[in-house]
């Protein structure tokens, strides 16, 4: 396989770091949240207030929306990104959505302070070469049947057009387990620490799909050294227009967020760290 030039942590180790709004990407740990979709404007701006009031540093929701079948749920596009705007100008949280066509780079980059690429998109090239040439970071998903390796060789492609900004997070992946909807890989976690100096990010909600999971996989991804995660938040989830089942309501965000904090705070405490581990949790 060709060299990994660009995304390959080298000897000097030193890590990629994103800057948006107030938050260093790789430096602070980040809690993006909202709803898998934008549905409706109320919707939308009452969720984003949730997640600002539950201690979410950023906020996500999707205005295209690749589903599964052609019949459901496609996302409100412009209107939905005018909606993300309000909620940006009520809450003051940057914006993280999805583009789901290169056609679209350029003027959703005029919503968004991070452009999500979807697991469904993570090998469509012309996509990722277009946001290659964005001045927006990127929160590159993983292909629920990629390797690790085609996954870099993605972000590959977004940096060897200039796009150095590029954010991995690992949803899950396919395998012949049904109970949950993915398995949420978190070896991925070190892994990716070990060869790349890109952040990482988890999603436990895809990873998982099931509410009753997204605890503990919030926290066992915060103990093994993720830079941040990506939760599922909606004002209402059992109205929800998609994945309803794996969307916190507010209060359990803000419960959840409670406990990641925590234990964000925890292992960052040197003396524990290094007690542990020698100090090799980065
Ligand atoms: C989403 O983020 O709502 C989504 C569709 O996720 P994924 O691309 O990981 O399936
Ligand atoms: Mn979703």
């Amino acid at each position: 396989m060709s060299k990994l030039k660009l995304v390959e942590l080298t000897d000097r180790g030193i890590r990629t770091r994103i800057k948006v709004g107030d938050i260093t990407l790789g430096e602070d740990f980040v809690v993006i949240a909202g709803p898998c979709g934008v549905e409706s404007e109320k919707q939308t701006l009452e969720t984003a207030e949730a997640v600002k009031a539950g201690g979410g540093m950023m906020f996500r929701g999707g205005a295209f929306k690749p589903r599964t079948s052609p019949y459901d749920f496609q996302g409100l596009g412009l209107e939905g990104l005018r909606i993300l705007e309000k909620a940006k100008l009520n809450t003051g949280l940057p914006i993280v959505t999805e583009v789901i066509d290169p056609r679209d780079v350029s003027w959703v980059c005029e919503f968004a302070d991070i452009l999500q690429i979807g697991a469904r998109n993570m090998q469509n090239y012309s996509l990722l070469k277009e946001v290659g040439k964005a001045e927006r970071p990127v929160l590159l998903k993983r292909g629920m049947y990629s390797t690790l390796k085609e996954w870099l060789n993605c972000a590959e492609y977004i940096l060897a057009e200039g796009n150095l900004n590029v954010i991995l997070c690992e949803r899950g992946i396919r395998t012949f387990e049904t109970y949950t909807r993915n398995t949420l890989d978190l070896s991925m976690i070190p892994a990716i620490k070990e060869l790349t100096h890109l952040p990482i990010v988890i999603d436990p909600s895809h990873g998982t799909g099931k509410l009753s999971l997204i605890e503990k996989m919030s926290l066992a991804a915060v103990a093994a050294g993720a830079d941040g995660l990506l939760l599922e938040v909606h004002v209402n989830p059992c109205e929800a227009k998609s994945d309803a089942d794996q969307q916190l309501n507010p209060g359990q965000f803000a419960a959840l967020m409670q406990k990641i904090l925590k234990l964000n705070h925890f292992m960052q405490d040197k003396a524990f760290k290094s007690s542990i581990t020698g100090g090799d949790i980065q």
